[in-house]
């Protein structure tokens, strides 16, 4: 994938950027976004939107101006399933639904617990730098933590937080009005019970918070196009939500696009929103908030070192792809466990 590392190189002379105190050094340069965009890495950015076109979307538009009046104050509300969905995949479409003046509320699903992500931090010399050096570490390279990982849910007292405070941070950039944190535990992985259990917890969720907020319009991620038992399931609760007419306006962003090729990541696309400059800066500002150092604050990189590519790619590359409710080649259930029933690839051919 030619495009995916092509950011490797770090801005550090940002180390005391524009950012504000904690935010500084962190920024992916712009330039070379532009240069993605411009067919550095082989596809343009008409390239893509045409790619969107050539799937035979039918262009929704963004649900901005309903007919309803009420609907106009009626909040947009945005479910980022971890911390880091809202940055990767979501902010330009929060940014615009600002910019049209709608409230925007941030609903964060999910804790985020990962122990897996503690003993990386603990480790010294950081195993993201070691392991490929187009992902340098923010804290050079150092950052032999300490915190507690047995057993594995002993790290969730500082994983948690410390995750959290850069979703805070991160919301704080995009301007959201309310920021809704659900604290469920991450627990759709393990089996068809517990994701029927998850979905089942998160489907009761969404339905209460629908009814507080009646006239919203409600995004979630494309969860059949991301491989994630826990994007999936919140995905599957939105769908059984939506057919059962509780939610009557909804969109999902498929957020993991960034990992993908060019074409793939409009294939089957409603809607591929042209992030503005403007809105790309405060973009590229809330995707920092996972890559700054600042202990005092609980800010640990987390994001950057738990996904490097992931965030690399949503900085250069100005669009987010948004899908309506998928068709009815759509199936409940995992498509995340390695021997699942669908395999754990990106359904496409249920958009
Ligand atoms: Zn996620
Ligand atoms: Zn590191």
């Amino acid at each position: 994938m030619a495009d995916r590392h092509f950011l490797h190189r770090f801005d550090s002379s940002a180390a005391t950027g524009d950012g504000g105190p904690g935010y500084g050094p962190a920024r992916w340069g712009r330039q070379e976004a532009a240069m993605v965009d411009s067919g550095g890495a082989g596809l343009s950015r008409r390239r893509v939107l045409t790619a969107g076109a050539l799937a035979g979307a039918t262009l929704l538009g963004t649900g901005l101006s309903g007919g309803r009046a009420s609907a106009a104050s009626a909040p947009a509300i945005f479910y980022s399933p971890h911390q880091d969905d809202e940055a990767l995949g979501l902010a330009g479409s929060i940014l615009e639904h600002k910019a049209a003046g709608r409230p925007v509320y941030l609903v964060l699903v999910t804790r985020g617990e990962n122990d897996g992500l503690a003993r990386r931090m603990n480790t010294d010399p950081c195993p993201m730098t070691t392991e490929d050096r187009r992902h340098p570490c923010v804290a050079r390279g150092h950052h032999g933590l300490n915190w507690p990982t047995i057993p594995a849910s002993a790290s969730d007292s500082v994983i948690v937080p410390a995750r959290t405070a850069e979703f805070m941070a991160s919301a704080a950039r995009l301007g959201v009005d309310k920021v809704i944190n659900l604290k469920l535990p991450d627990s759709a992985w393990g089996g068809d019970d517990a994701f029927k259990k998850f979905t089942s917890t998160v489907k009761s969720e969404i339905a209460s918070i629908a009814d507080q907020y009646p006239g919203a319009s409600h995004k979630f991620t494309a969860g059949w196009l991301e491989v994630s038992a826990t994007h999936k399931a919140i995905t599957d609760a939105a769908v059984q939500l939506a057919r059962e007419g509780k939610l009557t306006d909804v969109r999902f962003n498929f957020v993991y696009a960034y990992d993908h090729e060019l074409p793939d990541r409009s294939r089957g696309a409603a809607y591929v929103l042209n992030i503005p400059d403007a809105h790309m800066k405060t973009k590229l500002k809330a995707i920092a908030c996972y890559n700054s150092w600042d202990p005092s604050k609980k800010l640990y990189a987390l994001g950057y070192h738990s996904a490097p590519d992931k965030l690399e790619g949503a900085a250069a590359d100005p669009h987010e792809y948004v899908f309506a409710l998928p068709n009815n080649k759509y199936q409940y259930g995992d498509i995340g466990l390695e021997n699942g029933p669908y395999g754990a690839k990106p359904q496409w051919g249920w958009s």
